[in-house]
């Protein structure tokens, strides 16, 4: 499930946008308004320039504690995994453009 970090956004709406499948509603704040549409393609992670969104691990993966952040770095991308807040883990897959 996608999950915002409300005190890292800074409302630029890009991840509203970039959502293809209009899952995130924004009122004041940004907010998961249809999960049912999300299917975690992560293109709102990589866009958020706050890194305020992440994706939260299934439970048959890891618990409520155990989150995704990815960064696109231009010629790779970065998969994080974080617990409680902290990197735990990283793993970077070069990208062919
Ligand atoms: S993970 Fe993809 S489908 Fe889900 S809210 Fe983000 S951009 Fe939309
Ligand atoms: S892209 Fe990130 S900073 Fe911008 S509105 Fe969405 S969550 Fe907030």
């Amino acid at each position: 499930m996608i999950v915002f970090d409300l005190e890292k956004c800074i409302k630029c709406r890009k991840c509203e946008k970039i959502c293809p499948t209009l899952a995130i509603g924004f009122d004041e704040f940004p907010c998961l308004a249809y999960p049912e549409k999300c299917w975690h393609c992560c293109a709102c992670i990589k866009e958020c320039p706050a890194e305020a969104i992440r994706l939260r691990l299934p439970p048959h993966i890891g618990d409520q504690r155990y989150e995704m952040l990815v960064k696109d770095e231009g010629k790779s991308m970065i998969f994080q995994i974080l617990f409680e807040g902290r990197k735990i883990d990283e793993m970077e897959i070069q990208v062919r453009k």
